[in-house]
């Protein structure tokens, strides 16, 4: 048997990082869970499909969708060195969901998912590109924290509403605003997003010690050149049904089933912050319902959301899914509801909200 690899050194004062990838698993009440970054949303061709053979022959059986674009595997069971399977972290090599090892925790960039498909100022497809590869290059940025997140707004005001570390909004089709946490900075060029970012992030990281957000540091990211407060976005409504060049679809709770990622096409596929799919212009809005999937605007999964709860997680006082199934099935008049097995109400929405809680398994 091969001796177990040891897990990589920690600054002796800070505090470790949890956040899972394939390579550091958590394990959580119902098995191992990993995370698998998706810089952008932005899928590559096929990986969906592989993931989700995956899921049914290593993990729960369904991809899970995370409030940050990317994708999850749960109830893993892990080795006797407390790494996931080979063939597990071999499917998503191939899937091209691994291309950094030693970065692969810290690839967090959201963009604008309708981006270069319908509205917005410009696309921003090209700088998820370029931020990516420029963030893998760096050494130095190994060391940015799990929770780090870059965002980019084509324009429309999307990103812009959620809480990044460091995001770019463009202003037309060749400038961008650079937000320092909750700090408005400079105003650049679009071909120097990428290189404004990383360099605010290198600084980060050298004077973050024990912080994991940039709102966080002692002068809420003046320190790297932030000024007033940034005038703060409108809430953003996802847009559903067919948009433009693309088809916009919700999944309940976050959760694709085989039969669900079966009626995806293999390329194309986008995922959004608000565990929604977009997917190319032709996608069948009837086939796409019949599996699972929601496309009317006003569904009520628009409005009901719920964190991991019971069986998945330890603390939870009861089936949070399950309860937002009822409370969909009940049909709501709340214009938000978040459902948490206890008060830390992991993944609850930035927008106003009612918060219920789950107490006992039904
Ligand atoms: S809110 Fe509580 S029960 Fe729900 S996932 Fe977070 S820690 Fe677990």
């Amino acid at each position: 048997m091969q001796p177990c690899a040891s897990v990589d050194a920690l600054p002796p004062s800070r505090p470790p990082d949890r956040c899972p990838g394939i390579l550091r698993p958590h394990v959580a009440a119902d098995g191992a869970l990993v995370r698998l970054r998706v810089p952008g949303g932005q899928v590559p061709d096929g990986a969906l499909r592989a993931l989700s053979d995956a899921a049914i022959a290593y993990a729960d059986g369904d991809v899970h969708l995370t409030s940050r674009g990317n994708l999850q595997l749960r109830g893993i069971g892990l080795d006797e060195c407390g790494a996931v399977p080979a063939g597990l972290a071999e499917v998503v090599t191939a899937a091209g969901l691994l291309p950094s090892a030693s970065h692969e925790r810290v690839r967090n960039i959201v963009a604008s998912p309708l981006t270069g498909l319908a509205g917005g100022l410009t696309d921003v497809r090209p700088l998820v590109r370029e931020l990516d590869a420029g963030l893998c290059a760096d050494p130095v940025l190994a060391d940015l924290p799990g929770r780090f997140l870059f965002g980019l707004d084509d324009g429309r005001g999307d990103i812009a509403a959620l809480r990044c570390d460091l995001t770019a909004v463009a202003l037309d089709d060749g400038t961008a605003r650079i937000v320092v946490g909750g700090l408005a900075g400079p105003t650049v060029r679009l071909t120097q997003v990428p290189e404004t970012l990383l360099r605010r992030a290198r600084r980060f990281v050298e004077i973050r010690e024990s912080v994991w957000h940039v709102r966080q540091l002692p002068r809420a990211g003046a320190e790297l050149g932030g000024t007033v407060s940034a005038p703060r976005p409108p809430v953003f409504t996802m847009p559903y049904g067919t948009i433009g060049d693309a088809v916009s679809v919700m999944v309940p709770l976050g959760i694709l089933t085989p039969t669900m990622v079966a009626a995806l096409p293999d390329s194309g596929v986008v995922v959004t912050p608000w565990r929604g799919l977009i997917l190319p212009s032709g996608s069948n809005l009837v086939a796409l319902r019949e599996t699972g999937f929601e496309t009317i605007p006003d569904s009520p999964w628009q409005r009901v959301t719920a964190c991991t709860g019971a069986p998945g997680c330890s603390l939870a006082g009861g089936d949070t899914r399950a309860l937002a199934r009822r409370i969909v099935a009940g049909d709501t008049t709340d214009s938000r509801i978040h459902v948490a097995g206890c008060e830390r109400a992991c993944g609850a929405p930035h927008s106003p909200h009612r918060l219920v809680f789950a107490r006992s398994t039904p």
